[in-house]
């Protein structure tokens, strides 16, 4: 029978797409990207579909109340969850999942420019006390850790702990996939969390610049598990435990033929982000092809650091979450079809 299963409460796989806003002295003229509706957007005279379309109208709390909402919920029943965000340079990706540097302030109740990954600590955790308060007998203990971690040119790197760089994958046949000496932080509150995230990604600034700089370079990847067991020894739930994990990805940026300050192209940077997310873009193929095999040897995880660590968070039982970003302007819509074709493609 069905004993064990959890019921699907959402489709394992949504993919939302977010028309940034134009900036002072942007003017497109008739080269905009449009939402035509609350699913589908264009590009010139192609339209493409989504499960949600956010532009300019849609604030960050829209953004976490269609992605972020149902991923707790999730969450809480025991799935795997992640959000991939995806799209070129400038076009969102870091503000729609965490925020301008300036919302990311410790202590601080979500405000209205924080991003998606703050605003759903902040509902885990009151949706968890609130758990707690109101169970009869059926006491739940709670333990999360958190981690974040970087990929540049192929090398993972602990972003809670700088010193820590080449850090290697390991295959676990019991716990899974892990990275080996990475930073487990226990936290315990929304404002434990804040703080690594704000220690996490003050650490990927690091040597930033410009728009060539190693954050559009880089892949970000944090990482939240939850444990809860049974704690009621009178309880039919005893014993019996439950660990998730929620994973937030803000991508490197899908640029072609980027240029550095000096006018240099970065080629060997450049073959590390191409191949990656192509190698992303094969894993999810893969997957869209054969939803029911998504543990099987055919998959393609190994084939970079990056598919490899989203083992346990793509396919499978997994709920995944992708956010198309672009940029209103079509100029550079080479990367903008690309952006919109890898979404299709995920469903
Ligand atoms: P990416 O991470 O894709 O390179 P960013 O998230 O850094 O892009 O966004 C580029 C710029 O646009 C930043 O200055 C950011 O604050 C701004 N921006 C992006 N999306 C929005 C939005 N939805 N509303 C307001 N400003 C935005
Ligand atoms: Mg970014």
């Amino acid at each position: 029978g069905d004993g064990g299963v959890l019921p699907p409460p959402d489709p394992s796989v949504k993919v939302v797409a977010r028309i940034r806003p134009t900036k002072d002295g942007e003017n497109w003229g008739d080269r905009t990207v449009k939402k035509v509706s609350p699913r589908t957007l264009s590009v010139g005279d192609r339209t493409f579909s989504f499960d949600s379309v956010f532009d300019s109208k849609s604030g960050q709390e829209d953004v976490f109340q269609k992605v972020g909402v149902p991923l707790v919920k999730n969450a809480l029943a025991g799935y795997n969850t992640s959000i991939l965000s995806y799209g070129q340079s400038g076009s969102g990706k870091t503000y729609t999942l965490w925020g301008p540097p300036s919302a990311m302030v410790e202590d601080s109740r979500p405000d209205s420019c924080q991003g998606i990954v703050p605003r759903i600590f902040e509902m885990l955790f009151r949706e968890i006390q609130k758990e707690q308060e109101n169970s009869e007998g059926k006491q739940l203990n709670y333990q999360f850790r958190c981690s974040f971690l970087e990929i540049y040119n192929e090398q993972i790197g602990d972003l809670l702990d700088p010193t820590l760089r080449n850090l290697e994958i390991k295959d676990d046949p019991k716990n899974g996939v892990y990275v080996e000496n990475l930073t487990e932080e226990y936290v315990t509150s929304y404002e434990d969390v804040t703080q690594i995230l704000i220690k996490g990604l003050s650490s990927r600034k690091v040597g930033a610049t410009s728009m060539n700089s190693k954050s559009s370079r880089s892949h970000i990847v944090c990482t939240f598990i939850i444990e809860s067991w049974c704690k009621e020894t009178s309880s039919k739930c005893f014993g019996s435990s439950k660990t998730s994990r929620m994973s937030f990805i803000d991508l490197a940026g899908l640029d072609r033929n980027k240029v550095d300050d000096s006018g240099r192209q970065c080629a060997r940077e450049d073959k590390y982000v191409k191949k990656s997310l192509s190698r992303l873009g094969l894993l999810v193929n893969t997957l869209a092809k054969a939803p029911q095999t998504g543990k099987s040897e055919d998959v393609p995880y190994k084939a970079s650091c990056l598919t490899h660590l989203l083992q346990e968070s793509i396919g499978g039982n997994s709920k995944l979450t992708v956010i198309c970003a672009v940029s209103p302007d079509n100029k550079n819509d080479g990367e903008i079809l690309r952006t919109l074709r890898f979404g299709e493609r995920v469903k």
